[in-house]
């Protein structure tokens, strides 16, 4: 799991505009194509790539068109259960399709203790940003596996409920650890790139 310093950086007057939406509507804005939820999507997903390093904030996988994984954007507090938080910088990070997707993280209710500020309320997971996660959670190579220990109590939960010890996820790890140093040909590259782009 990565270790993030600084949420995405949102203009000032995007960021206005979205907190102007009444909390109970914000999540109901999430998909829609305006300007200033399009402006605050792409800073997340530029800042994101860039300090996340095109890796998964939860698994580690590649995402991107450097990956195999697409780039989500994920609500660490899930924004149907968590309306408010929609357009929080500090409730973003970018993860791939598995981890953000319906099998494991989708609504799973991530928060302890609610507070009226965001970064005052308690978490079960382990947060990106408030944490730092090699308290919580170590990679230990086991033979040819690179497998996920939990050392607190929100290491565990992490490692449970986001499925991390799965065996698909520590293959995926032995995978991504074989081919960090295999570069694909630029024309495969743009190929996969415009792929990702359309999903
Ligand atoms: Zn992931």
């Amino acid at each position: 799991m990565l270790k993030i310093d600084e949420a995405a950086t949102i203009p000032a007057d995007v960021q206005a505009g979205l907190d102007a939406i009444p909390a109970a509507e914000r999540k109901d804005h999430w998909p829609r194509a305006t300007n200033a939820v399009k402006a605050f999507k792409r800073a997340v997903k530029q800042h994101g790539m860039a300090v996340q390093n095109a890796k998964c904030v939860w698994c580690e996988s590649k995402v991107g068109f450097s990956g195999r994984r697409s780039a989500h954007r994920d609500h660490i507090a899930p924004k149907d259960l968590y309306s408010a938080w929609t357009f929080e910088p500090y409730n973003l990070a970018l993860s791939c399709e598995y981890c953000n997707g319906f099998e494991v993280k989708k609504d799973l209710d991530t928060i302890a203790v609610l507070a009226p500020a965001y970064a005052d309320s308690q978490f079960h997971i382990v947060h990106p940003y408030f944490d730092n996660p090699e308290e919580h959670i170590s990679f230990v190579q086991e033979e040819a596996r690179i497998v996920m220990k939990s050392l607190s109590p929100k290491g565990i939960w992490t490692i449970s409920k986001m499925r991390l010890d799965s065996p698909s996820a520590t293959a995926n790890r032995a995978l991504e650890a074989a081919l960090k140093d295999i570069a694909l040909p630029a024309h495969l590259a743009a190929l996969i790139e415009q792929a990702m782009e359309g999903l």
